[in-house]
């Protein structure tokens, strides 16, 4: 593996997060993204302690931390805030804990510079079609959109990184399963209200079929005056015309009779449909993540529904798991991709099953049209809020550091990020 690049398709968190270590590892590495320019573009998203302990590794936690927004619970309650449903404090698994909200474009300027800085050779603008597996190396191929193809190189060894839709991941021999989600998420940025400071993430729910949410989301590093907020709403994919015809006024209503005065300020942010972008999302399962010398990560290998807050957060502990596997390679001197990519699949195969399921299991509980699984959640919410037990199992869900679910510290190898690496107190002041 010494001579020839590593290949990373994707710029995305986990494509970036990992040609960073790479590179600083003494690897060579291209990385390849279709997108021509790179622009700080997406949605607000939420950092747990498990992808921070991630960026302190990666040392880009200071940058991050300045920037975006603590936060210190999930705070839910039914329609106006008549009954309490969630309420899950960092402080419950950690006194000096929190997340961290932060404008996805954020994480990515970071991310670019270091990895620029790192020495990547970064090539967009270029779509990867196809790769050949060949004894000794990869060829990466891309083509025109007419047919016409054009051979990039050979490459020791390639990374997908290319998202929930990879074009490239059913090439892989490996059995697999991608499964759209029915619901998605209409989410939208806008300027924190004066007064409206929080570091709460605020949910308000009716039965599992509305929810409306608002994450303090920091500022961006052209603005740092401007303290944003991150919205989202909750629609089943296949409404999505129905809800742009029936008009903003109307999903306006919805939101107040939901969510109350509270939602009043952060409304009026919103002047058109526009500034509302619908995000769907999919559950993808593979049987192994590796397949020769190609090795699937992030959502490409294990996209969620982010109703955990945790894909992003997955992408960075692959990142620190992937650098550690094949800096353990390097020491040994092996020539064998495959035998490092599975020594990556044993670390990280517990963390990755608990929060597969998890999220899948909790999904409809939050998004479908079930009167039942409402109040099922909702049994299963208060005893998560009254009960020790119940409230470790919630907290330690959140913060990502399960295993199991039974288990929330033993066989956390892929938490060794942050074994090594305790997050630091950084919140003075939380509302709790
Ligand atoms: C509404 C919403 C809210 C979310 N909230 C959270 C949250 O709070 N916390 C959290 O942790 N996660 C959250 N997530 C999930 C999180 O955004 C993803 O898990 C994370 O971005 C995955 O990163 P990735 O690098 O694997 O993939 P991506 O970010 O999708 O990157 C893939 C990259 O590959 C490129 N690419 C694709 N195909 C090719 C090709 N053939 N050739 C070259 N380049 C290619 C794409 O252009 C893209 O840049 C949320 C997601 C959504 C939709």
């Amino acid at each position: 593996m010494k001579d020839l690049p590593i290949a990373i398709v994707g710029a995305g968190t986990a494509g970036l997060a990992s040609a960073i270590l790479l590179a600083r590892q003494g690897w060579p590495v291209t990385l390849y993204e279709r997108v021509a320019d790179l622009q700080p573009v997406g949605a607000g998203i939420l950092l747990q302690p498990s992808g921070l302990a991630a960026l302190r590794h990666i040392g880009l936690l200071d940058e991050c931390t300045t920037l975006g927004a603590p936060v210190s619970r999930l705070f839910g309650t039914s329609a106006c805030a008549q009954r309490v449903i969630l309420d899950t404090r960092y402080a419950h698994w950690q006194a000096d804990s929190f997340g961290l909200g932060i404008h996805r474009g954020v994480l990515m300027t970071a991310l670019l510079s270091a990895a620029r800085a790192a020495g990547v050779t970064i090539r967009t603008g270029i779509a990867i079609s196809r790769f050949v597996q060949a004894p000794g190396h990869v060829r990466l191929l891309t083509d025109d959109g007419r047919g016409n193809e054009s051979v990039l190189g050979e490459h020791s060894a390639l990374i997908l990184a290319d998202g929930t839709r990879s074009q490239l991941r059913a090439q892989m021999q490996v059995r697999q399963t991608v499964k759209a989600y029915p619901w998605g998420a209409l989410w939208s940025i806008v300027p924190t209200p004066e007064g409206a400071d929080s570091t709460d993430l605020r949910q308000w729910y009716r039965g599992c079929s509305q929810m409306f949410g608002i994450m303090p989301t920091g500022v961006t590093h052209d603005q740092r005056q401007t303290k944003l907020s991150s919205l989202f709403w909750s629609l089943p994919v296949a409404s999505h015309g129905a809800w742009q015809q029936a008009g903003l006024e109307a999903w306006k209503d919805s939101v107040r009779k939901l969510a109350g005065e509270p939602a009043e300020a952060f409304l009026q942010a919103i002047e058109t449909p526009e500034q509302l972008m619908l995000a769907s999302y999919a559950d993808v399962r593979m049987q192994q993540w590796h397949d020769g010398r190609v090795l699937a990560i992030g959502d490409c290998a294990h996209a969620m529904s982010p109703q955990l807050g945790q894909g992003a957060n997955m992408a960075l502990v692959d990142a620190v798991a992937l650098a550690d596997a094949l800096g353990a390679c390097r020491q040994a001197q092996s020539a064998d991709p495959a035998a490092c990519f599975a020594a990556y699949g044993a670390v990280r195969g517990a963390h990755l099953r608990y929060y597969r399921q998890a999220s899948r299991l909790l999904t409809p509980l939050f998004q479908s049209h079930s009167a039942w699984l409402a109040v099922l959640r909702d049994s299963a919410l208060f005893v998560a809020r009254h009960l020790p037990m119940g409230r470790q199992h919630a907290v330690t869900t959140l913060v990502g550091a399960r295993t199991g679910w039974l288990l929330s510290g033993k066989g956390a190898a892929p938490l060794h990020a942050w074994r090594k690496l305790p997050v630091e107190p950084a919140l003075e002041a939380t509302s709790v």
